[in-house]
C-alpha cells in the first residue's frame, strides 16, 4: 500500500515451492469463495453436499411458503443476472403462495411442497398469464 492509500504491489507465495515474490499492480480483486452463507438454514432446510438450498424449478424449498433464488441455491452460474432472475421467480412464487394462502388456507406442512402443486396447494399453473 502506498502513502496515498492505493495498492502498489502484492506479495505472492508459491504454495508448492514456497518461493515468495512481489507483483506490481494498482488493483486487487478479492476472491471471496463459493461457500453459501447458510448458518440460518442448517437443520431446518434441505441442503446439498456443498450447503446450497435445494429447490425445485419453481424455486420451492422443502418448507411450504419458503422460496429461494440466487447464490444460496445456485451452485452453477453465480452471476448477478442469474441471481436476479431467480430472485424474481422466487418473489412471484411468494406472491402466489400468499394469495393461495388467503383463499385456501395453509397447506399441509407434513407434505413436501415440491411433490405436488405450487406452494403445496394445487398443481403448478403457468405464471405467464398473470
Ligand atoms: C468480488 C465479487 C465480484 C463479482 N463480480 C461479478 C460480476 O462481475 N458479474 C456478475 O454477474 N456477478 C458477479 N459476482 C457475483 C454476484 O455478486 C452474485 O452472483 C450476486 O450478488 C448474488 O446475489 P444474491 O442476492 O444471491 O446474494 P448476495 O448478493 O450475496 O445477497 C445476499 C444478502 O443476504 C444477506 N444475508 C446473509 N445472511 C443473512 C442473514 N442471516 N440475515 C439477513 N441477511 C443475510 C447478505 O448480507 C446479502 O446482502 C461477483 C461476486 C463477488 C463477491
Amino acid at each position: 500500500m502506498g502513502a496515498d492509500g492505493k495498492v502498489q504491489a502484492i506479495k505472492t507465495k508459491n504454495l508448492v515451492t514456497g518461493e515468495e515474490a512481489q507483483l506490481d499492480t494498482d488493483g486487487v480483486f478479492i476472491f471471496v469463495g463459493h461457500l453459501p452463507n447458510n448458518e440460518l438454514l442448517k437443520g431446518k432446510f434441505e441442503l446439498d453436499e456443498d450447503g446450497h438450498l435445494i429447490t425445485d424449478r419453481f424455486t420451492r424449498t422443502n418448507i411450504p411458503g419458503v422460496f429461494a433464488g440466487g447464490e444460496i441455491m445456485d451452485k452453477v452460474f453465480k452471476q448477478v443476472a442469474t441471481s436476479v432472475g431467480q430472485g424474481c421467480a422466487a418473489a412471484m412464487q411468494t406472491t402466489k403462495f400468499l394469495e393461495e394462502l388467503e383463499s385456501h388456507g395453509m397447506p399441509d406442512l407434513q407434505e413436501d411442497p415440491r411433490d405436488f402443486g405450487v406452494a403445496g396447494i394445487k398443481k403448478q399453473e403457468p405464471l405467464g398469464t398473470w
